[in-house]
């Protein structure tokens, strides 16, 4: 059985105290135990990232482009390795594993060349209502940070934060998820070698109480930005205010696919299947309600029904599967859990809600799909994550944008008609950080990724990933 060094500390591996047993939701076999670390760690960590700020906030935003750019094409050159690792660890099917990684190179290479701007950008002139007075813009790095990721894109959400943070000149601690680190070990291996200053990059791997919570409450730490639960990002938050600490958050969701009346079916289907069952629905922006026109309903369902009924289930690296095994076995349980409460609450099953039965091993739950969902249920209302849809006729474009808008989360939305300005005028009623029309989710680092209401704090990705590490400082003097 593979051990790993859990903990990486200015420039070296460690073996940390905490044994994390990894293992692959696909066969429920260990694939490795990891030596995490503890408070002791992040406390080393910390410092050390703190010893090494002096030097990588003052150096110029083009040396710091180089470094992204030769991570970038470290994770490129580690390409196959990488999807493995997500593929066996998450259970994701090879396609969406190598999706990810080409999301890793695009995010880092995109924040090489915001980071490659920022030097002429620095110092620029404020225009002032005075002759006697000159004023200049300067954005400097906030600090050492604490970046916190989830188990779903692990790999992904980490570049999401790290490649901006280390654009802005910050000095980073990252928690990868305990579920699924191995990536993150890899891509640590790959920024080991990217010619990074020791001190800067840091990395504890650990259980959220161990790890997660002393980075949000060390004071030494800027800010800390952290994907995952509500329920974790509150408590985040609350430990983050006793020292005043900035945080942005990415939490959950419960987002709406809305087809409207000229909705072409096939691509709707299509659409309800991807925003659904893709990551097998653990996607904090999983399309979990969709909200069909009425006069769509029937042949909507029924071809759903079909679509759905054939995707198929399995172990990545077992044939084509489409969909892979929930993360481990508490996330199955809950998912089905949820299933049982659904039906419970009057839920009618249109299909699945059981594992399938040619996989007896392994986390796996056929793609489901429930009509008649009451609208006071939990599987109306929570974040179910897991492959899980709710589908419910409506009789207006206005109730199709009130279902979907009454809800405490708003991540994202996707709208499907090829009424182009019935589409434009429904997602701009979206209360939606992102919304697609006619479109798969696609993410692209120049849009923003990040909700409304208890959905997030902040923005990542952008130009607003990048301004989240970044204090902003104006120097006035007189003339
Ligand atoms: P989680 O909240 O349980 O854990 C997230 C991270 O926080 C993990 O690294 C965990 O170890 C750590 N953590 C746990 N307790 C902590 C504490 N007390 N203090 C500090 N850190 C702690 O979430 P999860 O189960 O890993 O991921 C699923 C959740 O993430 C879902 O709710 C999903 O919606 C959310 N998510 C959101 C986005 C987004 O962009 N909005 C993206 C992915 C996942």
């Amino acid at each position: 059985m593979m051990k790993l060094p859990g903990v990486y500390i200015a420039g070296v591996w460690q073996h940390g105290p905490q044994a994390l047993t990894v293992i692959n939701p696909s066969n429920e076999q260990q694939l490795a135990e990891v030596a995490g670390g503890d408070g002791a760690a992040v406390e080393r960590a910390t410092q050390a990232a703190r010893a090494a700020f002096a030097g990588w906030s003052s150096s110029t935003g083009a040396e710091r482009a180089s470094v992204l750019r030769a991570i970038a094409e470290g994770v490129e050159a580690r390409r196959e390795r990488l999807v493995f690792l997500q593929a066996s660890n998450n259970g994701k099917p090879l396609a969406e594993a190598q999706m990810d990684v080409d999301d890793v190179i695009a995010t880092f290479r995109y924040y090489a060349e915001l980071a490659d701007q920022l030097d002429a950008g620095q110092d620029c002139p404020v225009a002032l209502p005075s002759d006697d007075f000159v004023a200049r813009l300067r954005r400097e790095p906030c600090g050492v940070v604490g970046l916190i990721v989830p188990w779903n894109f692990p790999m992904v959400t980490t570049a999401w934060k790290l490649a901006p943070a280390l654009a802005a000149g910050c000095c980073v601690v990252l928690k990868p998820s305990e579920v699924t680190p191995l990536a993150e070990l890899e891509l640590a291996c790959v920024i080991a070698e990217a010619g990074l200053p020791e001190g800067v990059f840091n990395l504890v791997c650990g259980t959220g109480i161990a790890v997660g919570a002393a980075l949000a409450a060390d004071p030494r730490i800027a800010k800390v930005s952290f994907t995952g639960s509500n329920a974790v990002g509150v408590q985040v938050m609350q430990r983050a205010a006793e020292t005043v600490k900035g945080v942005s958050l990415e939490l959950g969701g419960k987002s709406s696919l809305l087809v409207l009346e000229a909705a072409d079916l096939e691509l709707a289907v299509e659409l309800a299947c991807m925003g659904g069952f893709f990551n097998a629905g653990q996607m904090c922006s999983a399309t979990s309600r969709v909200l069909v026109a009425e006069a769509l309903y029937p042949d909507f369902i029924a071809r759903l029904k079909t679509r759905a009924e054939a995707i198929r289930v399995g172990d990545p690296f077992a044939g084509d599967n489409e969909m892979g095994a929930l993360v481990n076995q508490a996330q199955y349980q809950r998912v089905r859990k949820h299933i049982a409460a659904g039906l419970e609450a009057g839920a009618r099953l249109l299909c699945g809600g059981e594992r399938p039965i040619q996989l007896p091993c392994g986390y796996f739950i056929s793609p489901t799909v429930f009509t008649d969902v009451p609208l006071d249920s939990a599987l109306w209302r929570e974040e179910i994550f897991g492959p899980v849809l709710c589908v419910r006729p409506v009789a207006s474009e206005a109730q199709a944008v009130a279902l979907a808008n009454d809800s405490e989360f708003g991540l994202v939305a996707s709208v499907v008609s090829s009424d182009l300005s019935a589409a434009e005028r429904v997602a701009n009623a979206l209360e939606a950080g992102l919304v697609w029309i006619n479109a798969p989710q696609v993410i692209f680092p120049q849009t923003a990724w990040g909700g409304y209401k208890q959905s997030s704090i902040g923005r990542e990705l952008g130009p607003w990933g990048l301004s989240a590490f970044q204090e902003v400082k104006h120097v006035v003097r007189a003339v």
